[in-house]
């Protein structure tokens, strides 16, 4: 029993600003890291604060380029890992196709949809489809009565704030400023996600999955003004604790 805590790696949208990274988090607990989501330059900003072998589960929201861009590079390190038989286990993918990411015996997909129900390491972890162009789930992941949700990415619905309700930690995407969504797109702006917050109320937000252009605190400062529980504007190797 004790802590969940989450480290983000990646907190950009579409593409890594300069030494940074697309969509990835760490989420752990009792030492056990699962890994939500690995976008490009992911892999390089892990091995800053641990040892990518130490990672053996990874969790793919759905395929666009900024989630799993760096998922066939990190099957390649396993690949060479074992090969100079360093003590790792196989990779684990969890995603909705395999993605030619079935490569034994060094990596494996575990097919997800909504209706799994998967324990990873000492984690629940549960799925929702969002509203996105291409199939995408959202993941709960719970541990000893607390839970850490990931919206990945999707346009605000009654259903997100229902599978967000009361998280411990809340990891949503704010893909555009105030005002600026295209519901087309699939994506939340900051209202959005200031209405999934006062919806959901999570213990903590944090916010991610943020444009590459424009002042990212003008984000913060408009959902702060609409919700007043404790918000994190995401940046790399940012921490927060449930
Ligand atoms: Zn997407």
């Amino acid at each position: 029993m004790g802590n969940m805590k989450v480290t983000v790696i990646g907190e950009s949208g579409g593409a890594p600003l300069a030494g940074g990274a697309t969509s990835c988090y760490i989420v752990e607990a009792e030492g056990y890291p699962v890994l939500l989501d690995i976008g490009s330059g992911a892999l390089s900003l892990i091995q800053r604060i641990r040892s990518f072998d130490e990672i053996d589960d990874i969790i793919i929201s759905h395929f666009h380029s900024d989630h799993h861009a760096d998922a066939g590079v990190a099957l390649y390190s396993r690949l060479i890992s074992m090969q100079l038989k360093r003590p790792v286990n196989p990779l684990v993918f969890h995603a909705m196709e395999s993605h030619k990411l079935d490569m034994a015996p060094y990596s494996y997909v575990s097919m997800i949809d909504e209706d799994t129900v998967e324990e990873i390491g000492p984690f629940s972890v549960r799925y929702m489809r969002t509203e996105h162009p291409v199939p995408c789930l959202a993941v709960k992941l719970s541990y000893d009565g607390k839970s850490v949700v990931y919206t990945a990415d999707g346009a605000l619905s009654d259903r997100l704030a229902a599978f967000s309700s009361s998280a411990d930690i809340l990891i949503a995407e704010c893909s555009f400023y105030p005002g600026t969504a295209d519901d087309a797109a699939g994506h939340m702006d900051a209202l959005d996600v200031s209405d999934l917050a006062v919806s959901a109320a999570p213990e903590k937000l944090i916010v991610s999955h943020l444009p590459v252009y424009g002042e990212r605190n003008d984000i913060l400062r408009c959902i702060r003004s609409r919700w007043n529980g404790e918000t994190l504007l995401a940046h790399p190797f940012l921490t927060a604790e449930a």
